[in-house]
């Protein structure tokens, strides 16, 4: 036997031991309270609901399975039963208790369901199917995205008024927002043109905004961005419903109070339209390192023509774009003598600089000691979407990539408490109610 194997049982045989221990301890704090609440009692749809006796119910809990006998209610009305016990204990249609399904979520976020649920039995030593793994994240998941849901309405009908960022106010609030493919199922992207060769779509794109605040340069006059001032929304509706989700994370970041904003993107063009109908006072940004990329692309397109000093001429358009110099870039394109499709590939590309020309004044967003790359959100949609949604062989579907998406977001975000204290976060939505037990 290798060094320390001894201890190892010892320690683990100890620990299974004091679990069981302690789940009878539950076990018979619970059994304190036997769930009578009367001869009726109200059923979730507001009807009375007649005692029919006790029934006896297994709770999975981080001290393992827990026996509860509690008194169980018959709607005559809705026809179905219900003990009010469950929802007092936080397991209404839920066999985890609310501890262990703030930790099964948390694990299911960070890394692959089977991969959750093999770290949740050697770390805490619990067993899990990967399905209820899976179910446990979904239905946190889902729950989170119906309340941020729900108070982004709020938000946005200024029912609801964030309260102002503590003083003193950052000096500006960006808004980064991009987009990205995550592989679906099929029944997930019928119907729906792509890029594959067959014409079919494989992914749905998510979109993700992180909006972070800056407040000063450093000794080189370059951003730095507020420590801990990141946060992250992802979403898979359209831009419409991305839009109003951004401006209510906006306006819970300071946007009403922050003295500059600035929409940073790649130069999609629901990008903008977004940040002119939502934040119109916000400067726009073309991320420097898109900008870059359609330079490599303008000048690939002009290999052949011009041979030996394409490089060079590669150079001297980047230096353009980095001083913003776009009508320079320009005129150098427009000087590429192209014919037929080529010459309309030239178009197409200058079109890109041409639209976007006034994102671009770079020097001058230097000189102000702006960010002038999305770096961030790009950064952001490597972690949070691509390390989890977007592994080898993964295929989800809508509600689920939004589950675990939403959970990454929060957690990214430093919200990842928010989600708990949230109200009735185990009731499921309707499409995932089938789930529930
Ligand atoms: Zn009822």
């Amino acid at each position: 036997m290798a060094q320390g194997d001894d201890l190892a049982v010892l320690e683990l045989a100890i620990r299974t031991a004091v679990t069981r221990l302690g789940a009878s301890l539950l076990e018979g704090l619970l059994a304190g309270d036997d769930g009578y609440r009367g001869p009726r009692a109200a059923c979730r749809a507001g009807h009375q609901a007649v005692l029919t006796g006790y029934r006896a119910k297994t709770i999975d809990t981080v001290v393992g399975p827990v026996a509860v006998r509690r008194a169980w209610y018959h709607c005559a009305e809705c026809g179905h039963g219900l003990a009010p016990r469950d929802a007092e204990l936080g397991c209404a249609r839920a066999s985890m208790s609310p501890g262990l399904a703030r930790m099964t979520a948390r694990a299911a976020a960070a890394v692959p369901f089977a991969r959750a649920a093999g770290l949740l039995g050697e770390l805490a030593g619990i067993s899990l199917t990967v399905k209820r793994v899976e179910r446990c994240a979904e239905m946190a998941g889902a729950a989170a995205a119906a309340a941020i849901s729900a108070e982004t309405d709020a938000i946005c009908a200024r029912e609801l008024i964030p309260v102002p960022p503590p003083l003193p106010l950052p000096d500006m609030l960006y808004i980064a927002v991009d987009g990205t493919g995550v592989p679906m199922v099929p029944a997930a992207t019928r119907d729906r043109a792509g890029k594959a060769a067959d014409g079919k779509a494989r992914t749905r794109e998510v979109k993700l905004a992180c909006l972070f605040t800056q407040t000063t340069t450093d000794e080189d006059g370059f951003p730095v961005r507020d420590p801990g001032s990141s946060s992250y929304l992802a979403t898979f509706e359209p831009a419409e419903r991305f839009g109003h989700l951004t401006d209510a994370e906006g306006r819970r970041r300071g946007s009403q109070h922050i003295r500059q904003l600035v929409v940073l993107g790649d130069g999609a063009a629901w990008i903008w339209n977004l940040a002119d109908e939502l934040f119109p006072a916000a400067t726009q940004i073309v991320d420097l390192y898109h900008a870059r990329e359609h330079v490599h692309e303008l000048a690939t397109l002009a290999t052949r023509l011009l041979r030996g000093s394409q490089p060079d001429w590669l150079a001297q358009r980047l230096e353009e774009l980095d001083a913003g110099n776009i009508p320079a870039l320009l005129t150098a394109g427009q000087d590429l003598k192209f014919t037929g499709s080529l010459a309309r590939e030239r178009d197409k590309a200058l079109g890109y600089f041409e639209a976007n020309a006034h994102r671009m004044h770079y020097q001058h967003f230097r000189a102000l000691g702006m960010f002038i790359g999305s770096g961030v959100v790009e950064a952001g949609c490597k972690a949070i979407i691509g390390q989890r949604l977007k592994l080898s062989g993964m295929r989800w579907n809508i509600p689920g990539a939004t589950a675990i998406a939403t959970l990454r977001c929060q957690e990214a975000s430093n919200r990842w408490e928010h989600i708990w204290q949230r109200a009735h976060y185990q009731t499921p939505p309707v499409s995932l109610a089938k789930h529930a037990s």
